[in-house]
């Protein structure tokens, strides 16, 4: 029986993977089946709040070796493989809505609920990673799999819901996610980032846990969420036991899920015509000088299948936009990023150079007679050496170094920057 949930909470309160631990907790007579999904949606919805999550937990009567996969209420969580035997629909919903009412943020947000014994067809899950779509569609899905469905307000959340119930893993990543006592909500969080600096090399399987360059963690967030800490990566092991390995405030409750970050699933890699919303993977030759505008954005022009499409960095990609300047008229690159209406940009999340062009530079000439670099001589009278006084020299092309190309050579991969 999956539960699936999405839009409860604020930008600056709550957080949609805490009810998922509130409702393991309300269905806690149950089993955990499989770990609870975090599904991460379209990122490019108008509408999201912060990184358009949605949840997705299934229980049942557990079959097969338990797994621990968190810690609530003092005692550890498992999540067992199979069910060997379903709860009835309406009191697994009996016992979720009501959390899904106490801990939403009603006055920001759009909650929805759906309970179901048949997840909809994986189909709308790709859809919603990709595009934007009806609620009506989502509820019909629903519908079709005879799904109980609870909503407030407009209940905008059961597109969510209904998509991370129809997420099938196929690439998938683990993260744990730390929470915080109730009365320290919204004080600063104290986490050893001594420690959250160690993990990349103590944990080489994580991602995402520390900004070398900034000298500060990313795991953990800004806002007054209960989330302490949250430890990304690829084997579901290493994280709890990265998790385990930082020192901190006390954590009150935590959980495993099982999610489509870092997967690129929201990348449209086959596409006929570029719909704004919605993440491309365009190839094409860079057809204009990267030039910075204000507000420290880098915005260049791409010659594509479709026509000349703006790329832009924008400034919070801060050192990328150095990689973006970089390129020239000519070089040949693949990008992704997120089409935007107005104006109609794609904002570049990773680039993959194909070729560079050969660029020459304009230089000033050594002296033949003393060896002295030269001057211009004024306009179209070529070069002239101040110190000896040769004059009409011509000038001299080099190859401008390329800074980009090495690191990309050298790494020997997939040639791929993010930001
Ligand atoms: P958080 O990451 O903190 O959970 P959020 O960014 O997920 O917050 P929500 O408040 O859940 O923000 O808002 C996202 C809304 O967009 C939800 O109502 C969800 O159902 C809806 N939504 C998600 N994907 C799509 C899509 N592809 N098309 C249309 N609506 C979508």
């Amino acid at each position: 029986m999956f539960i699936a949930a999405d839009d409860t909470d604020s930008s600056t309160w709550m957080c949609t993977t805490f009810l998922a631990t509130e409702l393991v907790r309300a269905t806690a007579e149950w089993d955990l089946i499989g770990l609870p999904r975090l599904v991460r949606l379209n990122p490019a919805v108008p509408w999201k709040t912060r990184g358009n999550g949605a949840i997705c937990i299934r229980v049942g009567r557990g079959a097969g070796e338990p797994r621990l996969c968190g810690r609530l209420d003092g005692r550890d969580l498992v999540c067992y493989a199979r069910s060997a035997g379903e709860p009835d629909a309406d009191e697994v919903m009996a016992r979720c809505w009501p959390v899904v009412e106490r801990w939403s943020q009603t006055d920001s947000s759009d909650p929805g609920l759906a309970v179901g014994r048949n997840a909809p067809a994986p189909d709308l899950y790709y859809r919603a990673v990709r595009e934007i779509i009806d609620q009506e569609e989502a509820v019909r899905e629903l519908l079709k799999v005879e799904a109980r469905t609870f909503e407030m307000n407009s209940g905008r959340g059961l597109i969510g819901a209904a998509a991370a119930a129809a997420w099938r893993p196929q690439d998938r990543t683990y993260e744990v996610l730390a929470y915080r006592e109730r009365e320290r909500w919204g004080l600063p969080r104290l986490v050893s980032e001594d420690d959250v600096a160690l993990l990349d090399d103590r944990f080489p399987s994580t991602f995402n846990n520390y900004d070398r360059s900034a000298g500060r963690p990313v795991i953990v967030p800004h806002t007054n969420c209960p989330v302490l800490f949250g430890v990304r990566g690829d084997s579901p092991l290493e994280v709890m036991d990265a998790a385990r390995s930082i020192s901190s405030e006390p954590v009150e409750r935590w959980m495993l899920f099982i999610t489509n970050q870092g997967t690129d699933d929201h990348i449209v890699t086959s596409w006929k015509a570029l719909v704004p919303s919605s993440s491309y993977l365009v190839e094409g030759e860079v057809v204009s000088m990267p030039r910075t505008i204000p507000g420290g954005h880098v915005i260049f022009s791409l010659g594509t299948a479709v026509g000349d499409l703006d790329c832009a960095a924008y400034e919070p990609s801060k050192g990328f936009r150095d990689v973006v300047r970089m390129l020239r008229p000519g070089d040949r690159i693949q990008a992704m990023g997120e089409l935007r209406d107005r104006p109609r940009t794609m904002n570049i999340e990773k680039l993959n150079v194909l070729s560079l062009a050969r660029v020459e530079v304009r230089s000033s000439p050594r002296c033949p007679s003393c060896g002295r670099r030269t001057g211009s001589a004024g306009r179209g009278q070529g070069y002239r050496c101040r110190k000896c006084g040769t004059k009409g020299l011509p000038a001299e092309a080099v190859s401008e170094l390329r800074h980009l190309s090495k690191p990309l050579k050298r790494m020997g991969q997939i040639s791929t920057i993010a930001v």
